[in-house]
């Protein structure tokens, strides 16, 4: 069968198609014929090489995707022939003592499916049961097998680790990955007032569209961290979502309002800092960290979808055998939303 990734580490140039045996599920497992798998920039971190992540080779790319079930291993109930899924790109232990407090994103021994497993860009994949989900009837294949990583991981940044509540003010900082593009949209669900902060006037319409109230453009040094303090009526903002890291993470802090919080789920321009804490001590502001989502928060985020409050937005579709030209689109920074590669 035919898949996208690597054969050996490196740049996108390593990126490649591959050809692989057919797999077949174990007790547990069900196989899979993938409609769509969604590239995130996990995908090119895997690609280079996280520290201390072995990841099997050849390997396979892609933990977001959604297919229809071909077929089911032993003790597998639920799951039935033709059935379309979407899958939990979330692998965690289910038994450390964070899992059994359905605080799965916690587990000890988490793992992400095609970070440290065989991800989903191939024709067909074989996953454990426990990570396929109904895909909501409301979506089709594309946007369902995108959608996963960006809206749990923005739901709970901000939900639950940001605890963003109506009538707050929320700074995005960027806006065209997925999950700012989740963001924006959750935000303005829960009632909050909305700024974007990006470097594209492309990319601020379409935020705008998508919910955003006001779009500031990105500058350098104190003119910036005036017009973010100008956007939030000179008062800070309750919530700053940012996972550029090093690039922005400094004046993000800045930008808090007392009580606010600075909520940061990826570090993707470096990951070192230097905050000034004085004024965030004396504001009561806080950095929280969060990553991925518990089972439940997928299933939350899950609802919206089929509700239609929230929707994925596709940046391009590729066939898979464009598996590399798509990834480097996704690195190139020139999207709008997700890059999802189509097997069939
Ligand atoms: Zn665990």
């Amino acid at each position: 069968m035919k898949a996208f990734g690597f054969r050996a580490h490196g740049g996108l140039e390593a990126a490649t198609l591959l050809d692989l045996p057919e797999p077949f599920p174990g007790p547990g497992e069900v196989k899979i014929a993938v409609r769509a798998a969604g590239l995130n920039h996990l995908d090119l971190f895997t690609l280079n090489g996280l520290p201390g992540v072995e990841v099997p080779l050849p390997h396979v790319l892609a933990g977001d995707g959604s297919g229809v079930v071909v077929e089911a291993g032993d003790g597998v109930d639920p799951w039935r022939k033709g059935d379309r899924v979407l899958v939990d790109p979330s692998l965690p232990d289910g038994t450390c003592e964070y899992c059994l407090r359905g605080l799965e994103c916690f587990c000890r021994n988490y793992r992400i499916l095609g970070e440290h497993t065989q991800g989903v860009a191939s024709e067909l994949a074989v996953l454990p049961a426990a990570n396929l989900r109904p895909l909501p009837p409301a979506l089709d294949f594309d946007s369902g097998g995108c959608a996963a990583l960006v809206f749990m991981t923005a739901y709970r940044a901000l939900y639950t680790v940001g605890e963003l509540r109506g009538g707050e003010q929320v700074a995005i900082i960027g806006a065209g990955g997925g999950l700012a593009t989740a963001a924006i949209q959750l935000a303005r669900l829960r009632g909050a007032r909305v700024v974007v902060v990006t470097g594209s006037a492309e990319k601020g319409e379409r935020a705008r569209a998508l919910g955003a109230n006001e779009v500031i453009f990105r500058s350098r040094g104190s003119e910036a961290d005036r017009e973010l303090w100008k956007a939030s009526g000179k008062r800070g903002f309750d919530v700053v979502f940012d996972s550029a890291g090093e690039a922005t993470f400094a004046g993000s802090a800045r930008a808090l309002a007392r009580g606010g919080r600075l909520v940061f789920c990826g570090a993707t321009s470096g990951p070192s800092v230097t905050v000034d804490l004085r004024p965030l001590f004396w504001r009561g502001a806080s950095l929280r960290g969060s990553t991925m989502a518990t089972r439940r928060e997928l299933t939350e985020v899950l609802s919206l979808l089929q509700a239609g409050a929230v929707r994925p937005v596709v940046d391009r579709v590729f066939p898979l055998n464009e598996g590399p030209e798509a990834l480097r689109r996704l690195a190139s920074g020139e999207v709008f939303g997700k890059i999802v590669l189509r097997p069939g």
